[in-house]
């Protein structure tokens, strides 16, 4: 695992360190893993900091209140029968196999799909299990944080009703580039932006969620135990391409960009593919 020092990558943990997702689990302590670092000796490529969950990432829809509105007109939205603005959290999931890492394409098959749109969102990483989490004690069960894109296949997500399919098809989760611990972002300011092809379609901040951390972490945990290395995506603000008119989905060789302050940028391409991986084994 490397560490990461003004955006470049200054040294490695050694090996013996493991995965993210074991030093988040084992709740091992980084600062005496950061003692054993040793310099970067060769180019790297950097993979997602989680590639593969244990289980589903957990997502929120419908998270901040102009994306609420835009999402409810959009026609694809087969929640917004219930109002614009959810009373709940509105939570659902993507399979962990569609994560990717930085740089990484997004690939998309034309003829399964030819609404794909883009989410930037700031994602959770728990680091303490729980059950029955109250918001009070939620930021005890957060490890860090890191960004995902929650790429999304309206036209699937519309006409399945349940967003899992249209939200997990193979590449659909870019996640990274880096993670920070929870003490390094204030959620009550911080922001967030997407860059499509460099024009700007997302400019937010993570004090306008409709539902915070604590409050989902304490919806999502009052019956399903989180555990040490899930992942909770937070949802989306304004600016996705279905809010435009006409949408501006995704097309080939268009490039993504999502940078949350404190924590750094993802970049990923698109790529269009007639027939992309089908019939391949796994
Ligand atoms: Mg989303």
């Amino acid at each position: 695992m490397a560490v990461v020092e003004q955006g470049r990558i200054a040294a490695l943990l050694p090996e013996t360190a493991g995965s993210l997702l074991e030093i988040v689990e084992k709740g091992a302590p980084l600062a005496a893993l950061a003692q054993e670092a040793t310099p970067l000796r060769r180019p790297a490529r950097l993979l997602a900091p989680i590639p593969r969950p244990r289980r589903n990432i957990f997502c929120v829809g419908k998270n901040y209140h102009e994306h609420a509105q835009e999402f409810a007109k959009s026609g694809f939205d087969s929640s917004a029968a219930s109002g614009a603005i959810p009373e709940a959290p509105i939570v659902f999931s993507k399979v962990p196999e569609c994560v990717i890492g930085p740089d990484e394409a997004v690939v998309f098959d034309p003829a399964v799909s030819d609404a794909t749109d883009y989410e930037g969102e700031l994602a959770v990483i728990v680091g303490k299990s729980g059950r029955g989490i109250t918001k009070t004690r939620a930021m005890d069960h957060v490890w860090g944080y890191t960004i995902v894109n929650d790429v999304t296949a309206r036209d699937v997500q519309g006409r399945l009703k349940q967003w899992l399919v249209g939200k997990s098809f193979d590449t659909f989760c870019p996640m990274g580039p880096w993670v920070v611990t929870a003490d390094e972002l204030d959620l009550g300011n911080t922001t967030l932006k997407t860059w499509v092809n460099g024009e700007l379609r997302q400019d937010a901040n993570t004090r306008d969620l409709i539902f915070d951390v604590p409050t989902i972490i304490e919806t999502i945990s009052a019956g399903v135990t989180l555990r040490a290395g899930d992942i909770i995506a937070t949802g989306t603000p304004v600016g996705v391409g279905i809010g435009f008119n006409p949408p501006k989905y995704l097309k080939d060789g268009d490039v993504v960009e999502i940078e949350v302050g404190g924590i750094g940028r993802l970049r990923n391409p698109v790529r269009a593919a007639r027939g992309a991986g089908r019939g391949d084994k796994a």
